[in-house]
């Protein structure tokens, strides 16, 4: 791990209470899940990738999923445990677990008794999938909460001390216009969050809702009208002051997510769990979707003395990156940040450290193939380049994997 670089781990809890009908992440009913087995496979993975180093500093930490909050607290308590036994998580670490809303239990008691567990295992974030306050559309996309649950767990989330929350908002559901989106942006902005991931709605393969759209039964959201909704959300956001500092993410001052910033500065992150990306010391991989692969290899590891990596991990992807596939990747990620990419950030990434105007300079011949289009987008204001390095306008931002596409 490179000493300048901070370091995340990102740790994947493949369970949910139920599927929901627009959902293609790697997650399964948490009724038929081998929780325990899991654990004990995820922490035997925790200890493998801490192996042969000296000890790693975490800045952050993400608990993701699926829906990490349906483990049992001794579950969680245990993987938590196992990340301080074999990393050094900085004492100011910020460490997220997303919890969603209906997941934290049904009596108060219970949920406060889970929440105030989670404040004493070091969790300092939550990150909940509020994603709409409408019944209805919560009921068609299949979510398992209502509008009044959101509102308990957070009432009980601040009385058991968290004072960072991230809420996520889906808009674009299919039925759904953009004054329904605005109500619920307006909705979740009273409920006082510090940060917000807005996310328009994709229909992706292998789901109910593609599969309905397939048939007819519902209608995707037109591209203009999803983009219309896109710009209304932003702008009540940054009224009531939220600063917009990535494409879909939103944040109060000081809580910007450091862990997804991570992803977007190039930064390292050690994937754990079923179907986890990691990119350390210039590799990228991604773990196997296989679970009884996962935990079938984990398991073994669990009893081994050492705990090391023979070489058979079970990925599903490992690969190598060259300085171009470092840069192209800076330039990527960078440009979804709402401050853009500099050139010089962009050269360290290649591994260069050319300052000003060398950088520049440089930076353009190693993408001279795309100087005319991407002058292009920038006669038609939807890109600003200018001596430092390159941003996506606000305009830019409803093309920007045409633009991204570009420098890959
Ligand atoms: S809670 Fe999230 S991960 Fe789980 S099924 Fe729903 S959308 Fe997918």
């Amino acid at each position: 791990m490179k000493e300048t670089k901070k370091t995340g781990l990102y740790i994947h809890i493949p369970f949910c209470v139920k599927k929901c009908n627009y959902c293609a992440f790697l997650s399964f009913p948490a009724e038929e899940s081998p929780r325990a087995e899991y654990t004990d496979a995820l922490i035997s993975e925790i200890r493998m990738r801490s192996a042969g180093h000296d000890r790693i500093r975490l800045d952050t930490v993400y608990i993701g999923g699926g829906t990490p909050s349906v483990l049992d607290v001794s579950q969680l308590s245990r993987i938590i445990k196992a990340v301080r036994e074999y990393y050094d998580v900085d004492p100011d670490a910020e460490i997220t677990l997303e919890a969603n809303p209906g997941t934290l239990g049904r009596k108060d008691a219970v949920t406060r008794a889970k929440l105030t567990a989670y404040r004493s295992m070091g969790i300092n974030r939550l990150s909940m999938g509020v994603q709409s306050m409408d019944n209805d559309r919560l009921h068609f996309m299949g979510r398992v909460h209502t509008p009044g649950d959101v509102v308990r767990d957070i009432r009980l989330a601040r009385e058991a001390g968290f004072d960072n929350i991230n809420l996520d908002l889906i808009f674009s559901v299919p039925g759904e216009t953009t004054e329904d989106a605005a109500s619920d942006a307006r909705k979740i902005i009273e409920l006082g969050p510090e940060h917000i991931s807005c996310y328009s709605l994709q229909m992706e393969e292998g789901t109910p809702f593609y599969e309905w759209a397939e048939s007819g039964r519902i209608t995707e959201v037109p591209d203009e009208e999803d983009r219309e909704t896109y710009h209304r959300i932003c702008g009540f956001l940054k009224e009531a002051g939220y600063e917009h500092y990535e494409i879909s993410n939103f944040a109060l001052s000081g809580r910007k997510s450091q862990h997804n910033s991570l992803y977007w500065n190039m930064d390292d992150y050690i994937g754990c769990g079923l179907g986890a990306s990691g990119f350390v010391d210039g590799t990228r991989y991604r773990n196997t979707p296989d679970l009884e692969e996962y935990i079938s290899y984990y398991s073994i590891l669990f009893d081994d003395e050492k705990c090391e990596d023979g070489g058979m991990a079970p990925y599903e992807e490992v690969h190598r990156n060259t300085p171009f596939d470092n840069i192209s990747e800076a330039v990527f990620t960078g440009l979804r940040r709402v401050e853009g990419v500099t050139y010089e950030e962009a050269l360290r990434a290649y591994g260069s450290n050319e300052t000003g105007a060398a950088a520049s300079e440089r930076f353009w011949k190693i993408f001279a193939g795309s100087v005319q289009e991407a002058g292009a987008f920038a006669d038609r204001g939807l890109l600003i380049i200018d001596d430092t390095g390159l941003r996506l306008t606000e305009d830019g931002i409803d093309i920007s994997n045409g633009i991204m596409a570009l420098f890959v």
